[in-house]
């Protein structure tokens, strides 16, 4: 899924800071780097500052337009630190993380990131399907680029693990009891509880209602109420043998 994601940088002007997104990419599973009309080189600067993500920079691909980096994705959001400069779909950094997970599962996914100094201009920004926004102190609202790729780089990755733990437990396969098998089972504490006398037979009062939604709110699987039917039979043979 995540190989899916294209971290797509436009015009980015320092080396460095295409070295750590790189490293910020890496950390979050991201490994697809498109650069778009870099104006910087790939120098020794960048692998530095990459530290151990040098092979994202060197596997990078770099084209002259975003129209390029972008042309086989389903997906395509673009970030910017000012939220209302055009009127556009907005989406939370973790929105943007849960429709790329989900996106991504089938198709090619691009998130884009502006120039230091001026960001994305307002035809880059009409490109995409929506905008996100890091929503950051409003008085001081422009994160360092790399900066940025990590912040939304994180929440894809926590959007990803949620999704594979959820396919997880939707796999794992829970098998609960019939009704039949409940009412057995109801009948069977009823007795045991008779015969040991916790319920008396003259005043059997709201016990075994209690009991009941006590056991309804717990919603016993199959395998658990063959435990509490092992636990009762243990009880009345221990009963039994006493008399
Ligand atoms: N002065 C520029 C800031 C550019 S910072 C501007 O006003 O847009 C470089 C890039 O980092 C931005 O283009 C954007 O892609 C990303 N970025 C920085 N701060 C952000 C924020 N608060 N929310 C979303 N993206 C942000």
């Amino acid at each position: 899924m995540l190989d899916n994601v294209k971290i797509v940088l436009v015009g980015t002007s320092h080396s460095g800071n295409i070295g750590s997104a790189a490293r910020a990419m890496k950390v979050m599973g991201l490994s697809q780097l498109v650069l778009v009309d870099p104006q910087c080189d790939l120098d020794e600067q960048a692998f530095t500052l990459a530290s151990g993500a040098g092979d994202v920079i060197e596997n990078a691909t770099i084209v002259s337009t975003l129209q390029e980096a972008i042309s086989d994705c389903t997906l395509v959001v673009g970030s910017s630190a000012r939220s209302r400069t055009l009127e556009w779909p907005m989406l939370e950094p973790r929105e943007c993380g849960e429709k790329t997970a989900i996106a991504s599962a089938r198709s090619e996914v691009a998130l884009i990131f502006g120039r230091e100094r001026t960001g994305l201009t307002n035809e880059e920004l009409q490109q995409c399907h929506y905008h996100v926004c890091i929503p950051a102190n409003p008085e001081y609202s422009s994160l360092n680029l790399a900066m940025a790729v990590q912040t939304i780089g994180y929440e894809v990755r926590i959007a990803h693990l949620n999704r594979e733990k959820q396919q997880y437990s939707d796999g794992a396969e829970v098998e609960y009891p019939r009704n039949k098998e409940l009412e057995l089972f109801y009948q069977h504490l009823e007795k045991v509880l008779t015969d040991t006398q916790f319920i008396s037979q003259k005043q059997p009062g709201q016990v075994m209602n209690k009991l009941r939604r006590l056991f309804s709110r717990a919603r016993p699987e199959v395998q658990e109420l063959n435990i509490l039917r092992g636990v009762l039979t243990s009880v009345e043979k221990h009963t039994s043998a006493k008399k």
